[in-house]
């Protein structure tokens, strides 16, 4: 009787035993769980809204698509129809979705009053509404109306505002309608500095 013999190598092993599990889990896909879908897991953007926005963080201007359900955000990706960047973000991009969920995200501020050497911690209602208070007090004590030959001219020379280059266009317009409507005439970008 003749009698064979089987070399089983460490490659040829591990190469068997890979083509027996996928083997296995190719039947477990068809037999037991009726089809892919059984493994497939619904996508966290299924039946979410999308809002599509411009990333804040540099000039690029990505578009983004943030999805929300329930009133949550959910996720932020990529705008696949956004001329710019055709989907992709930059690993700063990527992040934004933290800007909102982080729970390390900064939601108070750290103020010193003048004269003081001690920081302390204020809610940012408190900081908002404390700028626009002093934006209020600053613009009516420093309003001229006329110069000293008598031309009208109201403004104010005590106030200026700077631009950034992660303001989209809408930002930008308000931006400009408001330091107008308060008379402030220094208005500058920061791609000029
Ligand atoms: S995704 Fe990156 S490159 Fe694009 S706007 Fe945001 S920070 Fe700039």
């Amino acid at each position: 009787m003749r009698r064979y013999r089987m070399d089983i190598s460490r490659r040829n092993f591990l190469k068997g035993l890979g083509g027996g599990l996928t083997a296995l889990s190719l039947s477990d896909v068809i037999f037991s769980r009726q089809g892919w879908a059984g493994f497939v897991h619904p996508a966290k953007t299924e039946g979410a809204t999308k809002t599509t926005s411009i990333c804040p963080f540099c000039g690029v201007g990505c578009g983004l698509a943030a999805y929300t359900a329930n009133g949550k955000l959910v996720s932020v990706e990529g705008d696949h129809e956004h001329p710019i960047n055709q989907g992709t973000l930059c690993s700063k991009g990527q992040a934004v979705f933290e800007v909102v969920t982080s729970p390390r995200r900064l939601k108070k501020v750290f103020y010193r009053a003048p004269g003081r050497d001690a920081w302390e911690e204020k809610s940012l209602d408190w900081a908002i509404k404390t700028v626009a208070q002093r934006l209020k007090e600053t613009r009516d004590a420093s309003f001229i109306t006329k110069t000293p030959a008598g031309v009208a001219v109201n403004r104010t020379e005590a106030l200026a505002s700077i631009g950034g280059a992660a303001l989209n266009n809408e930002e930008c317009y308000l931006i400009h309608k408001l330091t107008r409507a308060l008379g402030i005439v220094y208005l500058e970008h920061q791609a000029r500095l």
